[in-house]
């Protein structure tokens, strides 16, 4: 590892006896003095301190304050045995903590989630090369020996000895049993098996390749830098990344590459192997607690030279991080939305900035950010324009609802049924993309009009025809379809209106009885893992018809689809979010390059009753550009961001009344914002209004792009102390508005 910005050499020591600043995991909401113990302290460090009756977890800040009397002063219990924390990190925290308006505390949580950080390793069972050869030497026998005397004296764990030479877990029991592979033992955490940058390089495409050649020298050169990969789907971004990923590991640094959860799938973390020849480390929710506790070490250590992971990556303490890839970087899953809230993307620049690293964002359909910053010269900017090899750009229509003779209570237009029944005949696959979970958006009692709404949120229950359920998609709640309506309880008159995944699922199979279908949405797989296997079974073939929300539109391939059809185009056009327009375009535009991604052209056709709606003919034309500057330009007249700051501000409590006291004593005492030109909206109940019982009553502030928001919002927002049982939480930059 080079002398990067986290090396020790700038670091203060403390000797024995000194007084440091300990900043704990505790909420305790201030930095707590400690004495250096023996042998003194490094700053930085990982400590375990003494709180109260009990031991936690805390990182040196720094000389300790003083001032008061040192003989009540306790000495730091332990030094961690993990390397301490880097000045850029430490920097890194301060810096988000400042701009999300979070404490250091809760950023401190956010650095070190990893479980058993304190305790040290236990052992785990490892394979290494014995002596002699097999009684038979088969293939497969070959290729996990070639493993071994590729890293001599290494141990391997068997899932990955296994993984690594591409065969089934009993070859290797097989030739254990001969003691041709001897089993050992050795702590666990250890590093991951090294990548080799030149291993698996792929010939480039002459736009892939002056791509990769741009990234590969700002990255040689060395220092910040943020570059947009703008690729068309299967253009071949990621591939072009990966060059990026290789420099950054023949300069001895460590890459990140981001992806949002649900694009973290076995075929991703294969390309990387078939490029570097080892696996990467992995950071997210399915990976298990020993192996979280694993990357966090080695990535630590410089045992981990490349991590893929989820947004929460972004917290592990790379010693000398020189890349951060974030891919998808238009995906709304990168904006955290409870806890501490933060945009990962926009997080992953400031983390680069401070640590002299270059970010790269991929997208075929970038943020309006990303593309305001690039237009503005603050990004440099890479465009890939065409698809790799044979495969073309879908070709797109409007299927006009207002001709389409519908029957009630169906939702695929006449016009759809022929294409979708062309594309069975030559074995092709057809996608039908849905937006909305569940079998009904709304349940009406036919008596009455009554809409069952859940019990603790203003929201419409969702029935769930799977699991005969109706679900509240704010809280969760759930229960069962009732025979009665609830409210004028006439019995057998409750009817589901509109569609959701699973009705259009139903219509689906009565009209294509003899086809293969399957259903593609976040409820209806049991585990991440299984929606995994899901999708990489219908990626091979296993489906004639997909139905699938927006999940669909995140990154696989599906290399036999050949038609994507956008059941209700108009959708995404409603809604007040200043995001609606953008947010549709990118998801259609997402979906549709599913289609035809291999040797076949694709066709994608739009359901809508406004063929003429700008965002419509946008997405029909490709005139992307053409798309960008409007928006650009409305948000702009708007003061909207990217070109200007807003900031929301949530109080929820039990007591309604109560809740909107505050929010108007706040409103009324806005001096601290006025003072900077910026606008206060509200107060206002929030567009849903409760959830889980707590009324939710929001603030808006909007302020000029230049203007010092955080520091006059946390002027204002804590100028009185907030009453027990009500909660304020700040969003800076805010994606939704729920
Ligand atoms: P994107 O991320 O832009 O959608 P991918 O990187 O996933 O595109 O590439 C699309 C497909 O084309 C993948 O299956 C990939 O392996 C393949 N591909 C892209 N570039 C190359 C290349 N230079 N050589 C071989 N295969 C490539
Ligand atoms: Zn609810």
């Amino acid at each position: 590892m080079q002398n990067g910005p986290g090396s020790m050499t700038d670091r203060q020591y403390f000797d024995e006896g000194a007084l440091v600043s300990v900043l704990t995991v505790e909420p305790v909401g201030r930095f707590l003095d400690y004495l250096a113990p023996e042998g003194g302290v490094i700053d930085g460090a990982y400590v375990e301190v003494p709180l109260g009756p009990r031991k936690v977890l805390g990182v040196v800040w720094g000389p300790g304050e003083g001032g008061y009397d040192l003989a009540k002063v306790k000495p730091i219990a332990r030094i961690v045995d993990v390397p301490a924390m880097s000045m850029s990190m430490r920097e890194f925290l301060e810096r988000m903590g400042e701009y999300t308006i979070t404490s250091k505390t809760s950023m401190l949580r956010l650095a070190t989630r990893a479980p058993g950080l304190m305790v040290p390793p236990g052992m785990q069972k490892v394979l290494r090369r014995g002596i002699g050869e097999p009684d038979r030497m088969t293939d497969a026998r070959r290729r996990v020996l070639a493993v071994l005397d590729d890293h001599p004296g290494m141990g391997f764990r068997p899932g990955e000895l296994s993984a690594l030479a591409g065969v089934t877990s009993s070859v290797v029991t097989g030739l254990v049993k001969q003691g041709i592979v001897v089993e050992g033992a050795e702590p666990k955490d250890q590093p991951y098996v090294r990548m080799d940058p030149d291993y698996g390089a792929k010939d480039l495409s002459d736009d892939q390749g002056g791509a990769a050649a741009e990234l590969v020298a700002r990255v040689a050169k060395g220092g910040y830098a943020t570059t947009l990969l703008k690729g068309v789907t299967g253009s071949g971004k990621t591939e072009v990344y990966l060059e990026a990923v290789a420099e950054t590991l023949r300069k001895g640094r460590q890459a990140l590459v981001l992806l949002p959860e649900i694009a973290l799938t076995v075929e991703f973390l294969n390309r990387v192997e078939d490029r570097f020849g080892a696996r990467p480390a992995e950071w997210h929710s399915g990976v298990t607690m020993g192996e979280r506790r694993r990357c966090w070490k080695m990535v630590a250590e410089g045992g981990a030279q490349l991590v893929v992971g989820a947004r929460s990556a972004l917290f592990l303490p790379f010693q000398d991080l020189g890349l951060i890839v974030v891919d998808e970087e238009h995906d709304g899953s990168y904006k955290q939305e409870d806890g501490v809230l933060y945009h990962a993307r926009d997080m992953a620049v400031l983390r680069a900035s401070i640590d002299q690293a270059q970010v790269v964002l991929a997208s075929a359909t970038p943020s309006l950010e990303s593309w305001a910053n690039a237009e503005a010269g603050k990004y440099h900017r890479i465009d890939l324009t065409e698809r790799f090899g044979a495969a073309e750009m879908p070709d797109m229509a409007a299927i006009d609802m207002r001709d389409e003779p519908m029957e009630v209570n169906r939702w695929i237009s006449p016009t759809m049924v022929d294409e979708i029944t062309r594309r069975m005949a030559d074995g092709e696959q057809s996608l039908l993309f849905l937006n909305r979970r569940g079998f009904a958006p709304l349940t009406l009692c036919r008596a009455c009009g009554h809409q069952i709404g859940c019990d603790d949120c203003d929201a419409r229950m969702v029935e769930h025809r799977f699991i005969k359920r109706l679900v509240c998609h704010q809280c969760g709640a759930s229960k069962p379809i009732p025979e009665t309506c609830p409210s004028c309880g006439v019995e057998g008159k409750l009817a589901p209106i509109g569609p959701g995944v699973e009705r259009l699922a139903e219509e689906t199979a009565e009209r294509f009885p003899d086809a293969r279908i399957a259903i593609l949405s976040s409820d209806l797989a049991d585990s991440a893992r299984a929606l995994k296997a899901r999708i990489e079974e219908i990626a091979s073939g296993g489906a004639d018809i997909i139905i699938g929300t927006q999940m669909v539109a995140k990154g696989h391939n599906f290399p036999h689809l050949t038609l994507v059809g956008v059941v209700d185009a108009d959708l995404g056009l409603q809604g007040g979010d200043l995001r609606a327009a953008e947010k549709c375009f990118q998801l259609i535009r997402q979906v549709a390059g599913r289609a035809g991604r291999v040797e076949k052209k694709g066709q994608v056709y739009l359901q809508t009753h406004q063929p003429d709606h700008p965002v419509i003919k946008a997405i029909l034309g490709g005139d992307e550009e053409g798309f960008w500057k409007a928006e650009a330009e409305a948000r702009h007249r708007a003061g909207a961001p990217p070109y200007g700051r807003m900031a929301g501000i949530i109080l929820s409590g039990p007591d309604e009344a109560a809740v909107y006291e505050h929010a108007r004593m706040l409103a009324r005492n806005a001096g601290a914002l006025t003072q900077i030109g910026a606008q206060l909206f509200g107060p206002a109940a929030a567009p849903i209004a409760r959830i889980r019982g707590r009324h939710r009553v929001r603030l808006l502030v909007k302020a000029d792009k230049g203007a010092p928001l955080q520091a006059a919002l946390r002027k204002w927002a804590y100028q009185a102390k907030i009453p027990p049982k009500i909660r304020l939480s700040i969003d800076i930059d805010p994606q939704s508005f729920y």
